[in-house]
């Protein structure tokens, strides 16, 4: 009898043990937030590839149109136009990050007056600041603005050039979620060091890159990420790109910059 019970035993841990590997999160990453930066604008991937590595992410289109935010499996598009849409299988993305959102901690967040102070909230309830972190937060916005960017056209600018043109949303109070990523700082050159903000309102009628905001009460799901899987555009445009730039000043002012 004893044998039997240790052999049960043994053999529900290997079970569980199974299911935590096979649920691990990974973030999938297309391209290199350089290569965006240096106008890589056209990519290989489509959204029917990118929605088999990942349920919830953010990114853009081919031709930098417009914003993309994932979330439960759709893939939306908010354009430079005010317009949000959702996309078709076919399209495809020169820059995307996704993941299988699997939340391992959450809490209640209530009057947050900015995005940085939201951020060093978060920061302080973090264990481990050297993995990744996917972050859900659904609740309401007493203010809410975003920017997205309309379709380009051939030769393309440099990002830095182009986000001249983006369109700023004064969504105001709403309804929503945040779609995020939080990077370690080793990221620099293919990903964005700290945080990455993109908004979805409940009516699925506003989102985009949010560049500021504040929140009367939200709820905050976080998912520890320490896998991560690269796929490198095989494109000669991807290999024109001069890698060796340190492109992190136009990175900063490209996420976060207003219109002046
Ligand atoms: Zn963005």
């Amino acid at each position: 009898m004893k044998h039997i019970k240790f052999a049960l035993t043994a053999l529900l841990s290997a079970t569980l043990f199974f299911n935590a590997n096979a649920t691990e999160p990974v973030l999938y990453q297309y391209s290199t937030i350089d290569a965006l930066l240096a106008g890589s604008y056209d990519g290989e991937i489509t959204v029917e590839e990118l929605s088999k590595h990942g349920d919830f992410g953010l990114g853009t289109y081919n031709k930098l149109d417009g914003e993309m935010v994932v979330i439960d499996g759709f893939f939306y598009k908010m354009q430079g136009n005010g317009v949000l849409v959702e996309v078709k299988k076919s399209d495809m993305s020169p820059f995307a990050v996704v993941t299988n959102f699997k939340p391992n901690s959450q809490y209640e967040l209530s009057d947050i007056k900015s995005l940085a102070e939201l951020e060093k909230k978060i920061s302080s309830t973090l264990e481990n600041t050297g993995i990744f972190q996917a972050i859900r937060i659904k609740g309401d916005f007493d203010e809410m603005t975003t920017r997205a960017i309309s379709p380009q056209e051939k030769p393309y600018k440099p990002l830095i050039e182009v986000s001249k043109t983006q369109s700023i949303f004064h969504i105001g109070k709403t309804k929503g979620e945040l779609i995020a990523f939080r990077s370690p700082a080793f990221v620099k050159g293919f990903n964005v060091p700290g945080y990455h903000w993109h908004y979805l309102s409940d009516d699925r009628k506003s989102g985009g890159h949010v560049l500021s905001l504040a929140l009367s009460k939200v709820n905050v799901k976080i998912s520890d990420i320490s896998d991560v899987q690269l796929k490198i555009p095989t494109s000669k445009a991807f290999s024109a790109v001069d890698q060796s730039i340190d492109r992190s000043k136009e990175l900063h002012i490209v996420e976060s910059a207003r219109k002046p």
